[in-house]
């Protein structure tokens, strides 16, 4: 069967913009509106020789209630559980974060193979600065990535293959 990449990281980051980039069509919801849960989505993605199931964690936003924190955790685990690579997608105008610090570690702990998506990199040319901060997640290399306009999408499309 088909093998399954899963995008995981906090709310917010970018997670349904990136799922809409890569398989192409308008089916993950974007949500501007704290508070708003959201349910695993699939796609198709074909990427030059390879074909893939990609899977959109939802997410809620998260606010003073551990529950909710505790729920987001969940749904991380159970996406990376079921996958055979992780896209991790972190936000470049937030910086690193304790929570991304929290999903980075459940990403090392299950040993699958990770690559490192620092989104909302819009413009073109030389990377930020900033960008390199991500490299304390401790998940080697961060790929910089425009999830509206799509720049970047073909290098982390082109590295997450090589691990299936
Ligand atoms: P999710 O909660 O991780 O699924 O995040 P969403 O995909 O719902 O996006 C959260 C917000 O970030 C929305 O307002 C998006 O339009 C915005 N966003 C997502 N990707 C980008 C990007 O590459 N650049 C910019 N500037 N905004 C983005
Ligand atoms: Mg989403």
């Amino acid at each position: 069967s088909k093998p399954i990449v899963a995008i995981v990281g906090r709310p917010n980051v970018g997670k349904s913009t990136l799922f809409n980039k890569l398989i192409g069509q308008r089916l993950a919801i974007v949500e501007d509106t704290p508070g708003v849960t959201r349910d695993r989505l699939y796609g198709n993605c074909e990427w030059q020789n390879h074909n893939f199931l990609l899977v959109d964690t939802g997410g809620i936003e998260p606010s003073v209630d551990d529950g909710i924190l505790l729920h987001m955790r969940q749904q991380a685990q159970l996406a990376i559980d079921t996958a055979q690579a992780i896209l991790f997608v972190t936000d470049l105008r937030a910086g690193v974060t304790a929570q991304d610090a929290d999903i980075a570690n459940m990403l090392m702990r299950s040993g699958k193979p990770v690559v490192l998506v620092v989104n909302k990199v819009d413009s073109l040319g030389a990377p930020p600065l900033e960008l390199y901060d991500f490299y304390s997640l401790g998940l080697g290399e961060p790929y910089p990535v425009s999830s509206v306009h799509g720049h970047g999408t073909g290098d982390i499309l082109e590295k997450i293959c090589e691990y299936l």
